[in-house]
């Protein structure tokens, strides 16, 4: 294959063989072909768009550039969602072992926060011994055990979509359609899925800042599990404020457990309830009840057992990462809250520490904010918006210059 050929043919507007593309994307994995081709090769595509056949064969190569998983004859259903991203949303940690009450399989393969958006990997990470890296043998052993793992992408997981999304980050090449659509569903495809319900987001907090642009992800990305035979439906959601009161990785995770014993905020059950009754086997009532009845919640503490960590955490919040710095941010007058800006917020969070700028930089679980109070709430003059829990009084003091709610 003459790579020149077919980076000019992408240039020029044409439209490329499944073959030219497998092979692009296998010599890319192998290393055959190099990061200055592939970036203009990325280019090409973010100019000129890739057909729907076009982005479901980018889709499968990448897939198949790694190992995928294979599933016993005979196992139940696979199942799992995927969340375009935004502020406070950890969806992730409730519905997983919601879902794996019922007798489904839920192989679930997350990612890390990037940007303002949080990741499920680093939530999870806080709570002390957490393994998040299982391999292939131990991901089986627990799945056939307790129905439900949680872990990252592996070094022979979707390998060229490790490589290429590390390039995209650096090339200005991330924010294209076919591009991002391969980059998820090759991975929610090597889990070898059945179901799929994607939570597509939109808005200040979220990658896809219009309705319109969320439906056209979305329609793309339901068309890629769809062509690859995975039954994909998904929902699309805003993201003007932040999912939740919470915001930050232990505060996330304690808003989580909170959720699956019942008294979770309402727009984080309602989502996680939408979300998990598009691929469940059971009703939304059935769901509800089991994030009241403890069914949920055991199946959490079996999932955290598992991979190995201290459950203990959650008997005493005060030893849960406690931030040194713990202040209010108090309502500048009487009113009703009308606007706040989730993404503010969310940068305001990665300021605190709780995010990261760059994929090596380290992450501090105890900052964020809490308590925050949502749109169409009334408020008196001094009382909090939302808790500050910072590593200093000076980055206190500079995430309440971050964050802005309009009270009227
Ligand atoms: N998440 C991914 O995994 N890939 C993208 O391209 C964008 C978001």
């Amino acid at each position: 294959m003459h790579i020149p050929s077919l980076i000019e043919k992408k240039r020029d507007g044409g439209q490329l063989e499944t073959a030219e593309i497998s092979e692009l994307i296998a010599a890319y994995a192998s290393g055959a072909v190099p990061d200055y081709q592939m970036s203009a090769f990325a280019m090409a595509v973010f100019f000129r768009g890739m057909s729907d056949a076009e982005t479901a064969d980018l889709t499968a190569s990448m897939r198949d550039s790694g190992r995928v998983f294979r599933w016993p004859t005979g196992s139940p259903p696979k199942v799992d969602k995927h969340s375009t991203g935004g502020v406070g949303d950890k969806v992730s940690l409730v519905l997983a072992p919601l879902l794996a009450c019922d007798s489904l399989w839920v192989p679930m393969v997350s990612g890390r926060g990037l940007g303002i958006t949080g990741g499920t990997l680093d939530k999870l990470e806080s709570i002390p011994g957490f393994n998040v890296h299982l391999d292939e043998a131990a991901c089986l052993r627990q799945i056939e055990k307790i129905g439900v793992f949680m872990v990252g992408q592996t070094e022979d997981f979707c390998p060229a979509d490790k490589r290429l999304y590390a390039l995209r980050d650096v090339t200005a090449t991330v924010p294209s359609r076919p591009l991002i659509i391969a980059s998820i569903m090759s991975k929610k495809l090597a889990e070898s899925l059945d179901r799929l319900v994607l939570d597509v987001k939109f808005g200040s907090g979220a990658f896809m800042k219009t309705r319109g642009e969320a439906e056209l992800l979305a329609a793309g990305l339901a068309s890629a599990g769809e062509g690859n035979g995975v039954r994909t439906s998904f929902l699309l959601s805003p993201m003007d404020e932040p999912l939740g009161r919470a915001v930050g990785n232990a505060l996330e995770v304690r808003e989580a457990v909170e959720t699956l014993l019942g008294s979770g905020p309402e727009d984080l059950v309602a989502i996680t309830l939408d979300l998990a009754a598009a691929v469940s086997d059971s009703p939304r009532d059935v769901l509800a009840r089991r994030l009241h009845d403890g069914s949920a919640w055991w199946k959490f503490l079996a999932l955290v057992e598992a991979q190995g960590g201290d459950p203990r955490v959650f008997g005493d919040w005060d030893l849960f990462h406690p931030a040194p710095v713990i202040r209010p941010f108090p309502a500048p007058h009487d009113g009703m809250i009308v606007r706040m800006d989730a993404g503010r917020i969310g940068g305001a969070a990665v300021q605190l520490g709780a995010g990261r700028h760059k994929t090596s930089d380290a992450i501090n679980p105890a900052v964020g904010f809490s308590g925050i109070r949502k749109i169409g709430e009334r408020v008196s003059q001094g009382e909090p918006l939302l808790w500050i829990h910072a590593a200093s009084a000076a980055d206190a003091e500079a995430a309440a210059r971050a964050v802005h709610f309009e009270v009227r």
